[in-house]
């Protein structure tokens, strides 16, 4: 199917066609949902054995007793764990409670109000706050900003990475320009892995910058391979060979390792900044939940038994990316009707419809039974200039269920383009 040479006689058969195919869908009742990136049950229960694994046993490598207070960097052996999955000197990592983005807030809240370089450097007391945002992106980082009062500027996601020659042009011109987001590997929704370019401009972006500017790096996936482990370059030793290490925080966390609503989460930053850092963080807290990292370290003493546990979340998520990628490729391979990528890690298949499209698709597959991210998530403020881009889910539901519902979805993206073309034409 081409619409853009197809005849007006062609697009009306198309469409009837199509509006019967959806009205047959319709009368089936679906209840199914794509929209947002959790691990499934069965994912879970890859970590029920963290259940009762200390059996009384509540002393760390170095004879601490978790159970107690103390220890706000984080127990060694979780700190290291941390440390192999960000690629950094366990000096330079804390591990803490279940939530990177928690980390996220607090990092950002610790630069905007007290300042990594002391109370002069608080980005609040330097008048504006921008933040560069590829897109499409996570929604919850531009939550984030605008939570903190910081505006967003976007640049075009490739498929290297952040466009960064754009990137460079803006931190070069605008001084309000704080930081950048970045999710590296598997990125939240394209799937693509920044190259080693990519990598190595993001490290220098201290030297353009304004003082004080972060590289925030999500690297939420960074072991969520599908099949063989893919290669990302090491951002923090390309700062340290640039001279620009006080310009990346990075983050992970093991939400989608063990249990996401309890897992263990990391921050890693220069040793100067999380010196400046646990001031702040020691404000809030005596120290993070031990017990919990504990339990993780005896289940995944090391990133190789963490490798391994990663395998067996890809034996379950594998399938559930072959349904969505081979019902996109059935039906829009050598269209004109959508484009996409086929990622080989994280949790997300990122989908293009013809421009002006994607708001109408997801309300049609939602009068059909199936839920989709709303259109504009991936972009800030939930607004998609194009209108084109809908994040696709497909861990939670089964085999089968994502089968059904990528049928829907062809239909909508179908039908919607079909008609957009029909009315263009008349
Ligand atoms: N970052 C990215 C890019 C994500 O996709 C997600 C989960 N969807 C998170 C962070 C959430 O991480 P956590 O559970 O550690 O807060």
């Amino acid at each position: 199917m081409n619409l853009n040479n197809a005849s007006k006689d062609q697009l009306t058969q198309w469409e009837q066609q199509l509006s019967a195919e959806y009205a047959a869908i319709v009368a089936r009742k679906l209840s199914l949902d794509l929209t947002r990136g959790k691990p499934s049950s069965d994912q879970l229960s890859l970590s029920d054995a963290m259940d009762g694994i200390l059996k009384g046993n509540y002393k760390s490598q170095d004879g601490t007793d978790t159970r107690n207070y103390g220890g706000l960097e984080g127990l060694p052996e979780a700190r290291q764990l941390g440390a192999d999955i960000l690629g950094v000197k366990v000096t330079e990592v804390l591990a803490q409670g279940n939530s990177s983005l928690t980390l996220m807030f607090q990092t950002l809240l610790h630069a905007v109000h007290f300042g990594f370089e002391g109370p002069d450097s608080a980005w609040r007391r330097q008048g504006p706050m921008k933040f560069i945002c590829p897109v499409p992106g996570y929604d919850r980082h531009f939550t984030l900003c605008e939570q903190l009062g910081i505006d967003m500027l976007t640049v075009p996601m490739t498929a290297d990475g952040p466009d960064m020659d754009a990137v460079e042009t803006l931190v070069q011109t605008d001084p309000a320009i704080k930081g950048i987001w970045c999710v590296p590997k598997y990125s939240n929704p394209t799937g693509v892995i920044y190259s080693d370019a990519v990598v190595a401009r993001l490290a220098g972006l201290g030297k353009l910058a304004s003082p004080g500017f972060k590289v925030f790096w999500d690297n939420a996936y960074a072991v969520h391979d599908l099949g063989d482990s893919l290669p990302l370059a090491n951002l923090m030793d390309l700062a340290r060979a640039a001279g620009t290490e006080n310009s990346v925080v990075q983050f992970a966390s093991t939400s989608k390792i063990t249990h996401a609503g309890a897992g263990v989460a990391f921050v890693a930053m220069s040793e100067a900044n999380l010196k400046s850092f646990k001031q702040s963080l020691g404000a809030q807290s005596i120290g993070p939940d031990k017990v919990n990292q504990l339990r993780h370290m005896r289940l995944l003493p090391d990133l190789n038994a963490l490798l391994q546990h990663m395998k067996q979340h890809a034996e379950i998520l594998q399938p559930r990316f072959d349904a969505v990628l081979s019902a996109l490729d059935t039906a829009f391979a050598g269209t004109d009707l959508g484009q996409w990528e086929k990622p080989a890690g994280g949790y997300f298949v990122s989908f293009d419809t013809r421009p002006g499209c994607a708001k109408a698709v997801v309300k049609l597959a939602a009068e059909a039974g199936v839920k989709l991210t709303p259109a504009g998530a991936t972009f800030p403020y939930g607004l998609d200039p194009e209108d084109r881009n809908i994040r696709i889910a497909p861990s939670v539901p089964t085999v089968a269920e994502v089968v059904g519902a990528m049928d829907v979805f062809v239909t909508c993206v179908k039908l919607v383009a079909v008609r957009q073309q029909l009315a263009n034409l008349s």
